[in-house]
């Protein structure tokens, strides 16, 4: 390609052309951002003017910018000072990395509500690498979006000296102190900055580094208020690079910022982050250590191969002990969770569209390491432009194999992390990979950023005990290692170098748990009777044979949520009719004729895709093509699966469920298909057949349905999503999307009274009855069965234990009567400590 060919830029938007000089924002005119042109809009969507890659998109959509091939960057920012509107007036339409055609659109905006809230709608388009443009046209002053506007004429590149960098220099961690973070205005005064001294200077923000002297790149770290960063500089003047830089980001690259926020605590500072983070609660427990940060390691990689023979070789060689090794760790984890994750990267090492990428670009001359990195990375960034959380995590396996490969072809050791004994992890996020590698002889438990109390790594977490938060606040990145905290995930709080009355507060509370989970443990093979007699059956949510054993060893009375969708994920072809079969029979064998063995049909669907079942890019895939609405438009799917279900008739006491009904429609179609495929098979009995009440529709309509089905299970962390508009994995409202909320509860209440009513059970697998506090509500709103995340099996069947149901009626019914999820919790909480001294007693 001829990267020195002129490129010409189209007007993005209709308008008024201004010059830079006449808009009243001296970061703009003094061109401190770069040259380009003003537009006065006319129009509300702004279009890409040229072809290429999104290198920036602000959260705020405010403002974007569009790299060419050829390393030409433009960056439109719409609006003066519209960075304060935290995105309200914007849709974007593209994300980051997507590739863009000119003329396509990018951004709309609401003009009459950016003219009312903003200083200003002046939108400008600047040339921010640098190349020098001409203004095309007939020097008219209006223009129509689209029309050719500049031409740009780029420079030849100028490669680094490398010999001439010397060693590299870090900063100390640095907090962001901008309200907005470094959005464009800063930005260009950082890069400003940058540019002039003589080294070669990044600014890292975690994993990610950028160059410091280019505005998009910086912009593209999406750096937040409270964010934690580093500067590095090589060459003649790194150290006065270092100095200059540091102390212009802490005083906020020219905007006005409170108080410094001061740099991350060493080890006799006093810390700066405040002495106690909040979190959400991904999995329960406490634990006192010392933090350990983890950072995955920054590669360096060479772009040019060494020949396409070496190169391929060196891929193949990577590709073959990465897929070794994945191999030893399912091995290793058989049956659990954690082997699934190992599968599925497996299947992602042998994805032919990724290996295709790679052998291309060596074929082109370069590096194995840039191929394979260069490939894993535009795939990942496809998975996260399709706006589902599913993918997201995808886009995060991918990143995850992309490293273990490059490691191996690059033969970098992995960074031995150095764990302490009681090791508390923090992060801006784990991978599912990492945590499923844990030790749990050394770690203690985990701090993120990022995440939700239903994502993978949470069920993880979960499943290796391990107590953890999510969601915390960015200054937890800045904590020193060896800085000594204490994690009470139950309360989801970090404590940052706490009092020492306060561990031992702790402490006791948790010898008094472990005593109470031994005292569990031994009781857990008897039944979950309450203290006036009722029975309430506690079965395991399970996805693996290896589940199933560990239920029955914890006094697990049946499978209440066999996710079956677990075998049919990461794949390219559907499980086939043996594979399942054997899976159903194994479980069914192991529970027996005289257990329950719920098995739910296929919950997919647009969050989680299937290779093998092409479908439409939804907007909104929680609202999309799901559970029983997907297995009902393949109904062969669906037929093969009833199939291998019922091959295990009579090994166990079989019901199936269906995920995701919203219609009775639903329900009397699979029934259809599920009573032809017994017929079929000449079954003399056929399976229990129930319904999940996961969607609002179904709980208020339980009445009718009730007739129809032989059981309901009642997947609170659906319905509390689809009751509460509120996404379950969305990190900012983990601690609102509360199943406790009264809303929901009424929502059990009424689906219970009409079961009732028709003389059907009803049980709850969502995550609300894995949780203590709630037991008493749920045998109160006469719940028949919980079906539980197995480690818990022995704590809620003991919770059971604790309570006459007389009570836990009464309970409920206030609870129904309260205002929010907190009142819930605190009536409660109240009660929990007072209504059941006869636990208390038996802890001390
Ligand atoms: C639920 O929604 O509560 C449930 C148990 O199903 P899943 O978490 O698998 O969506
Ligand atoms: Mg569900």
């Amino acid at each position: 390609m001829n990267t020195t060919q002129p490129l010409q830029l189209l007007a993005p938007l209709s308008g008024v052309l201004m010059p830079l000089d006449s808009v009243p924002d001296p970061v703009f005119s003094s061109r401190v951002v770069g040259d380009g042109i003003c537009i006065d809009p006319t129009s509300q969507t702004l279009c890409a003017p040229l072809s290429g890659v999104i290198g920036t998109l602000q959260d705020s959509a405010h403002a974007v910018s569009v790299t060419a091939d050829n390393g030409v960057q433009v960056l439109m920012h719409i609006g003066l000072d519209t960075v304060n509107l935290a995105g309200k007036g914007f849709t974007s339409r593209v994300t980051m990395g997507q590739r863009v055609e000119a003329g396509q659109p990018l951004i709309d905006f609401d003009a009459d509500y950016i003219a009312l809230h903003a200083r200003s709608l002046l939108t400008l388009m600047l040339v921010v690498s640098g190349e020098p443009f001409s203004l095309l046209g007939d020097g008219a002053s209006c223009i129509e979006s689209g029309a050719p506007l500049l031409r740009v004429c780029p420079a030849e590149q100028r490669p680094v000296d490398e010999a001439q960098q010397g060693s590299v220099v870090f900063s100390k961690p640095l907090i962001v102190p901008n309200e907005s973070g470094l959005h464009a205005r800063p930005a260009a005064v950082f890069a400003q900055a940058a540019k002039g001294f003589d080294a070669n200077i990044q600014l890292h923000k975690q994993q990610a580094g950028a160059n410091a002297k280019s505005l998009v790149a910086i912009m593209a770290l999406q750096t937040a208020k409270g964010d934690s960063v580093q500067i590095s500089a090589a060459g003649p003047q790194a150290g006065q690079a270092i100095e200059a830089l540091e102390h212009l980001l802490l005083s906020g690259c020219g905007e006005t910022v409170q108080a410094p926020l001061t740099p991350a605590p060493t080890v006799t500072d006093e810390p700066s982050v405040p002495g106690r983070l909040r979190g959400v609660c991904a999995s329960p427990g406490s634990a006192f250590g010392e933090v350990v940060q983890v950072a995955s390691q920054v590669l360096e990689i060479e772009e040019a191969g060494g020949g396409i023979e070496v190169e391929q070789a060196a891929l193949d060689q990577g590709l073959k002990q990465a897929m070794q090794a994945l191999k030893a760790l399912q091995n290793e984890a058989e049956g659990s969770v954690q082997a699934q994750i190992f599968r599925a990267h497996q299947e992602l090492l042998e994805d032919p569209t990724l290996l295709e990428q790679a052998q291309a670009l060596i074929t082109e001359g370069k590096s194995a390491a840039f191929a394979w990195r260069t490939a894993t990375e535009a795939s990942a960034a496809l998975f996260q432009q399709l706006g589902s959380a599913l993918l997201a995590e995808r886009a995060a396996d991918l990143a995850d194999v992309g490293q273990r490969v490059l490691k191996l072809i690059l033969g970098v050791q992995d960074n031995a992390w150095n764990l302490p004994e009681r090791s508390i992890l923090v992060a801006e996020q784990l991978t599912p990979s990492q945590t499923a590698s844990l030790d749990t002889s050394r770690i203690a438990g985990f701090v993120t950023v990022g995440g939700g109390a239903t994502s993978h790594v949470a069920i993880l977490a979960r499943a290796l005990g391990l107590p953890s938060l999510c969601g915390v606040a960015h200054p937890v990145l800045a904590l020193d290692n060896g800085t000594r905290v204490l994690l009470d995930a139950d309360n989801g709080e970090l404590h940052v170098n706490p009092d020492q009355a306060l561990v031992e507060q702790l402490q006791a509370t948790r010898e008094r748990q472990r005593q109470r989970h031994q005292r569990d443990l031994e009781q857990s093979a008897q039944a979950a009777r309450t203290l006036d007699g009722h029975r309430v059956e506690v079965s395991a949510n399970v996805g693996s044979l290896r589940d199933v054993e560990q239920a029955m060893s914890l006094g697990g009375e049946g499978v209440g949520l066999l996710r079956s969708e677990l075998l049919y994920l990461d794949r390219a072809h559907p499980p086939g009719h043996d594979e399942q079969a054997a899976l159903y029979g194994a479980v069914a064998r192991t529970l027996g004729p005289e257990r329950n063995l719920v098995v739910r049909t296929l919950d997919v669907g647009g969050d989680k895709p299937l290779a093998y079942v092409p479908m439409a890019h939804e907007a909104n895939p929680f609202l999309g093509m799901r559970g029983i609405r997907l297995c009902l438009e393949r109904p062969q799917l669906l037929r093969e699966q009833f199939r291998a279900i019922l091959a295990c008739s009579g090994l166990a006491r079989l019901h199936i469920m269906l995920p995701m009904v919203t219609q009775l429609a639903e329900l009397r179609l699979a029934r259809q298909m599920l009573d032809e495929e017994v017929r079929h098979l000449g079954l003399e009995q056929a399976p229990k057949l129930g319904i999940m009440i996961e969607v609002p529709a179904a709980a208020l309509m339980a009445d009718l349905f009730a007739p129809e089905v032989d059981f309901f299970s009642i997947g609170t962390n659906d319905l509390t999503q689809y009751t509460l508009a509120m996404d379950r994995d969305h990190p900012q409202l983990a601690s609102q999307a509360d199943s406790l909320h009264p809303s929901v509860l009424r929502l059990i209440a009424r689906t219970v009274e009409a079961a009732r009513a028709h003389g059907k059970w009803v049980g709850v697998c969502g995550a609300l009855a894995s949780e203590p506090l709630a037991v008493p509500v749920l045998l109160g709103l006469g719940v028949d069965e919980l079906s539980v995340s197995v480690p818990l099996i022995p704590a809620i069947k003991a919770c059971v234990r604790e309570w006459n149901l007389s009570e836990c009626r009464t309970l409920a019914q206030q609870a129904l009567g309260q205002e929010s999820a907190e009142q819930v919790r605190d009536l409660l909480g109240i009660h929990s400590s007072t209504a059941t001294p006869a636990t208390l007693a038996m802890e001390h």
